[in-house]
């Protein structure tokens, strides 16, 4: 069994370290790394080869590997490249992407969507949107820190006292968690809002105020996801989110719908009403993003107000973004590789099964398959 390591394009992670590497050449697997991969990363094609990985061309890697394996979706002109037998692993956004599924399917590709890996307890450690959320969360605090005109936490000095900076958080779901935790930690006080009332205890225990709207539709059996709202709750959650808004000098915009694109909860004259020097960072941009003015990987002023759209924050912290996203991946082919380094597929599995996007011309997840009507 060969697992070989793709050079990400316009990304500055690696999908595994050495470190992980390691792993996978102590299971009898060989690495093929190729050339560079590792770099924007800070892991050298020597660290690679000191942990008994092979280094090579981006032809012999899609020559060579049984499992391919990268961060960011192959491209349909990557897809070409795959022979018969080959297996991909990476996220595929396939929620998103009917057309994508349908061109896996044609080409016969076994294909596994790091990012549709089911949310349960025993897979948690194989979650890489969690571990991305955990990144993205952080780094746009730090972010919406940096690029506030004020301090975040409260000063008291000779020159008077300043009062804390006021953070309003948008979808408490894993990177809005860790955003709430980062601002504390800052000197924030934090604001929240969410349409799923089981976050509003870990909101609490963060130190953050969770702002209750009425009437959300909570679905639970979206599994753990939240889902589209009634027109009279986004009604009354424009107007408590505007009333926060306004108040506040960060607004970090979290909130997603798996497959459809992000709630739009901050409006225009809501932004025109914040206080010259304020910060919107929106994560939710690359699918429209959750405040009306933003566009996706841009930063914009409007009216003194910065909005930066940014889904891609984790990019921006690549040596521990590729050790969770690496550690996530170990975790998830240890389902599939057995101790003497040979493939077990194993379909019985509800993680292989559910996380598996296409297999032999057809859709073996069940959220997929239900998702996109195939
Ligand atoms: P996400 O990125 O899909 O969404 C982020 C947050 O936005 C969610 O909390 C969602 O409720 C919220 N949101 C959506 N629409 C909104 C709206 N109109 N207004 C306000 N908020 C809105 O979510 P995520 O971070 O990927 O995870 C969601 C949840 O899944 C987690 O909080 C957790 O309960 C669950 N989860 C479970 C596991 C596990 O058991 N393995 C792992 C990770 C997450």
């Amino acid at each position: 069994m060969t697992i070989g390591i793709l050079k990400e394009i316009h990304d500055h992670r690696v999908v595994m370290l050495p470190e992980i590497v390691k792993t996978f050449v102590n299971m009898h697997v060989s690495v093929i790394v190729e050339q560079g991969a590792g770099e924007k990363a800070f892991a050298k094609d020597e660290e690679y080869k000191a942990v008994g990985a092979t280094i090579a061309t981006r032809e012999e890697v899609y020559t060579q590997a049984d499992i391919l394996a990268k961060i960011t979706p192959f491209t349909s002109e990557e897809l070409r490249l795959l022979k018969p037998g080959q297996m991909i692993i990476a996220i595929l956004n396939p929620l998103a992407n009917k057309a994508y599924v349908e061109e896996l399917m044609q080409r016969n590709v076994t294909a596994f969507g790091l990012d549709v890996v089911p949310r349960t307890t025993r897979a948690q450690a194989m979650d890489v949107l969690s571990s991305m959320a955990t990144v993205a969360g952080y780094k746009a605090v730090l972010t919406a820190a940096n690029t506030l005109s004020k301090f975040f936490p409260m000063f008291m000095t000779a020159a008077g006292t300043i009062k804390p900076s006021k953070v309003l958080i948008l979808g408490a779901g894993v990177a809005g968690l860790q955003a709430i935790a980062t601002s504390r930690k800052l000197g924030g006080v934090v604001e929240v809002f969410d349409v799923r009332a089981a976050v509003k205890e870990e909101v609490m225990s963060l130190g953050a105020k969770f702002v209750e709207v009425e009437g959300a539709t909570d679905d639970s059996s979206a599994g753990g996801y939240a889902v589209e709202q009634t027109e009279a709750f986004k009604a009354k959650q424009a107007q408590a989110i505007h009333d926060s808004a306004v108040k506040s000098n960060v607004v970090i915009c979290t909130a997603q719908i798996p497959g459809r694109p992000a709630p739009l909860l901050l409006k225009k004259e809501t932004v025109e009403e914040m206080t010259p020097g304020s910060v919107i960072v929106d994560l939710a941009s690359s699918t429209g993003g959750n405040c009306e003015l933003t566009r996706d990987n841009e930063t914009i002023v409007h009216k003194g107000v910065t909005i930066i759209g940014n889904s891609n924050f984790a990019s921006e912290l690549p040596t521990s973004a590729s050790r969770m996203f690496g550690t996530n991946v170990l975790n998830f082919l240890k389902l599939i590789i057995d101790k003497e380094g040979k493939l077990n597929l194993n379909f019985e599995d509800d993680i292989v099964k559910g996380t598996c996007v296409t297999h032999g011309g057809q859709v073996m997840s069940e959220r997929v398959k239900s998702f996109l009507h195939l």
